[in-house]
């Protein structure tokens, strides 16, 4: 079974690297869900015939564009925005958009594709896709950000739509950036519907949709412990990020009687012996939003901070949750952290752990939920956000948590279901490529070869 894995991998992944040369991240994220899905894909002939994995590997399109906006000293700049439209097999393109210097095709190519299955696990009909622009907000006023929001949405219009493409945040795009990009997008195309989410609620917006991959990642959390008679009740958890991710997560998971014991950004990392307050939680939450960093809170009682690094092995945690970003977590750190007490990860951030980190987790028998799974709260409650622009009415923030909860909840027992390996372990990595790829494909062989 093995070697006719290995060898229908391998097939797959050399007509992949010749058809994407260089893009790693890519690679690697299309590598670990080919090597959970390929014999399920050679089992079923009609997901066969219909080539599924290398369908989705290919995105439907990708769109690459010029945004041109004009800086505080009134000097014209340039910079390059896209759009992976990758499957709307399930749903309209469904997926955030991205400002950072180090984005490029390769990344979106790999989140885009993590984003289809990690829809089709909401069990909400939301196809894939992802975006954004090599734009980096720091350093750059509020009005310098809002041209460059308006700029990128002139563009990016022409594109996208309630039934076609509905983008939404990530990382450096938030309901500020949201509402600058639907202004714009409302003035270009005279309508007003719901073709962005994340929106303010005074204008569309879902309540709780700024908590809910943090939340959602913690209720996650919550039924992995469930599952082994559990709770998060006095664990040590390693949180890494200071984001919208991380600090809602930190939030419910001290809510939740955990320790939180770190935070961190990418000037170093916050460690809390005892645990981090609500109170240090929304001083982050403040520093932030002011475009500060964590080392302006080091040295406040309770408090260590460590320049330059990440929080990983740095204190005692069993259950760590990166919500930073892909591939920051290496094999090195994996080993830290479990030396100090690690046994058992959910990502909130997307592919946040390197190819190495991911085979010493598997090695280790780390309890290991994937950002598929384990954050899909937040593109859910954009699906409850599109349902309640399309039909006018509004839920308020207690039936959106009890929504989220239930989406997660399902989300874990499916993955649980799809996870149990020949040998009785529970693996949520396989479950939840498993689970997503079979919907994907019954979609995709439903519309013929
Ligand atoms: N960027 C988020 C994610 O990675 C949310 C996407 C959305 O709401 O469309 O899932």
């Amino acid at each position: 079974m093995t070697d006719r894995r290995d060898s229908l991998l391998e097939t797959f992944m050399q007509r992949l690297c010749a058809r994407s040369p260089g893009e790693t991240e890519f690679h690697q994220a299309a590598e670990e869900i080919a090597r959970d899905v390929i014999t399920v894909e050679k089992a079923h002939s009609g997901f066969a015939a219909a080539r599924v994995l290398d369908r989705l590997s290919e995105p439907d399109r990708v769109i690459a564009f010029r945004v041109v906006w004009e800086d505080d000293a009134g000097q014209t700049r340039i910079n390059r925005g896209w759009r992976v439209q990758t499957s709307n097999a399930i749903g309209p393109y469904k997926g955030g958009l991205r400002f950072h210097p180090d984005l490029s095709l390769s990344v979106l190519k790999f989140l885009g594709f993590e984003q289809c299955f990690k829809n089709a696990l909401t069990g909400l009909p939301l196809g894939g896709a992802k975006g954004g622009a090599d734009f980096d907000p720091r350093g750059r006023s509020g009005g310098e950000i809002m041209r460059f929001c308006h700029a990128f949405m002139g563009e990016l219009c022409k594109y996208i739509g309630p039934d076609r493409d509905i983008p939404a945040g990530d990382i450096n795009v938030s309901p500020r950036e949201i509402g600058w990009m639907f202004g714009a997008y409302k003035r270009h195309c005279g309508e007003f519907h719901g073709a962005l989410t994340g929106k303010g609620e005074s204008f569309g917006g879902s309540a709780l949709r700024v908590e809910a991959t943090g939340y959602g990642l913690i209720y996650f959390v919550c039924a992995m412990l469930r599952h082994q008679d559990s709770d998060l009740e006095g664990r040590r958890v390693a949180i890494s990020g200071a984001g919208n991710v991380a600090t809602h997560a930190a939030e419910l998971a001290i809510r939740e009687g955990a320790r939180v014991v770190s935070l961190s950004d990418s000037s170093g990392a916050l460690l809390a012996e005892d645990g981090l307050t609500q109170d240090t939680v929304d001083r982050v939450r403040r520093t932030k939003a002011a475009g500060g960093n964590l080392s302006e809170l080091s040295g406040q009682r309770g408090l260590r901070y460590l320049e330059g690094g990440a929080p990983w092995g740095q204190v005692e945690a069993e259950v760590l949750l990166p919500c930073a970003t892909q591939n920051e977590v290496d094999e090195t750190e994996l080993r830290a952290a479990l030396d100090a007490g690690a046994g058992m990860i959910a990502e909130g951030a997307n592919m946040p752990l390197t190819a190495g980190a991911v085979s010493l987790s598997s090695r280790k028998g780390l309890i290991h939920a994937p950002g598929k799974a384990a954050n899909a709260g937040g593109v859910a409650i954009s699906g409850l956000e599109m349902s309640q622009n399309a039909h006018g009415q509004f839920l308020d923030a207690a039936q959106v948590d009890d929504a989220l909860r239930g989406i997660m909840r399902r989300i874990h027992d499916t993955v649980a279901e799809e996870g149990r390996t020949s040998d009785g372990r529970l693996d949520y990595r396989l479950g939840a490529n498993v689970a997503g790829y079979r919907k994907l494909a019954n979609a995709i062989s439903a519309f013929g070869a």
